[in-house]
């Protein structure tokens, strides 16, 4: 059974299990919880990637949080890094990756009247809307096909045109599992529908802008890199992988110059060898680094693991955390919790 197969049948008992009040163990007190977008209306580039919380979903999601834990600050971020194991309040800090333009407008807002510190991690190539993320390409392609918005005949040329490019897969695989060396590809299949990237990168304006994340920064919140152009790193060489944070963290520093200098994996850390961090570390690219599997024990000690709160099985973050919870101390017992990235 798969993970998140597991954690849907484990779901029920986070109902009645109330595990945030006693976290029975001096570890595991502080947690990440991410998310990349918050709205209140339908985003074509997004709803067919994850479930894009509204803003009420959110603000509910923060008062459970900051009922069950403390906002942490970017100092208590430092610190656990360096002490991840002490016993100390219950703490949260949430992170925001992409650098999407919600951020900006909806997020950031809600957390400065809240009183929550946070992070959020851009991608150089989006940042100013430059380009559009291959996983945003496919959501706009999918969702008007999901709404028949084209002729048939369109659908029967994309249809053929993936067939002869990638055999093994139909119009609809193609768009759910595309990959970064797919953007010629989607390019193609848009052409056929007349979708206009470059037209939606300026009429939606779907990231944020420098003079934005600068804002984000002026007004105390982290900013952080997150790759340049958003590519699978487990699909990517070691030497690929090395280049893509070299040039976001060398960017990063170069715009920002954040006091502490943060990295968040692409989708998931998973494959990416030990050497990596290890020559990361060793030239001090970053303070720390962030990955995305969830309440879990790392044995790189600057490397945290966030919770993915966007998971379409869950409708909020008390059943999430809970859930997340369950699953931890369940492979504690089974000595199953620590990462295992190869
Ligand atoms: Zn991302």
């Amino acid at each position: 059974m798969s993970n998140s197969r597991f954690k849907n049948t484990l779901s029920p008992l986070s109902r009645i299990l109330p595990l945030e009040k006693g976290i029975p163990f001096n570890r595991k007190r502080f947690i990440f919880p991410f998310w990349h977008a918050v709205s209140d209306v339908p985003n074509s580039h997004l709803s067919q990637l994850y479930r894009v919380p509204t803003v009420s979903e959110f603000e509910r999601d923060l008062d459970f949080l900051l009922k069950n834990f403390k906002s942490a600050s970017i100092k208590d971020v430092l610190q656990y890094s360096q002490q991840p194991e002490i016993l100390r309040p219950k703490l949260f800090f949430p992170t925001f990756d992409d650098g999407l333009a919600e951020c900006f407008h909806i997020i950031a807002p809600i957390l400065k009247r809240k009183g929550i510190d946070a992070a959020f991690f851009i991608n150089p190539s989006f940042v100013d809307n430059k380009s559009l993320f291959h996983r945003h390409k496919a959501s706009l392609i999918l969702k008007a096909i999901n709404e028949n918005q084209f002729k048939l005949a369109e659908q029967k040329e994309a249809e053929l045109l993936v067939k002869q490019e990638q055999p093994s897969k139909n119009l609809q695989e193609f768009l759910r599992r595309a990959v970064y060396t797919d953007h010629p590809l989607l390019d193609r299949v848009a052409a056929i529908f007349s979708i206009d990237f470059n037209h939606f990168l300026t009429s939606h304006q779907p990231y944020m802008t420098m003079a934005q994340i600068k804002e984000l920064q002026a007004d105390g919140f982290l900013i952080g890199a997150h790759s340049m152009d958003h590519r699978e790193f487990f699909l990517s060489s070691e030497e690929e992988i090395y280049r893509q944070i070299i040039a976001s963290m060398y960017f990063l520093i170069q715009e920002i110059n954040p006091e502490l200098k943060t990295f968040a994996f692409p989708f998931t850390d998973f494959k990416v060898l030990d050497s990596v961090f290890e020559k990361a570390n060793q030239s001090k690219i970053w303070d720390l680094s962030f990955g995305t599997a969830g309440i879990k024990d790392e044995h790189i000690a600057n490397h945290i693991q966030r919770i993915p709160m966007e998971s379409g099985n869950f409708s909020n973050a008390k059943q999430l955390i809970r859930t997340e919870y369950i699953w931890y101390y369940l492979k504690t017992i089974l000595g199953k919790n620590k990462v295992r990235r190869q």
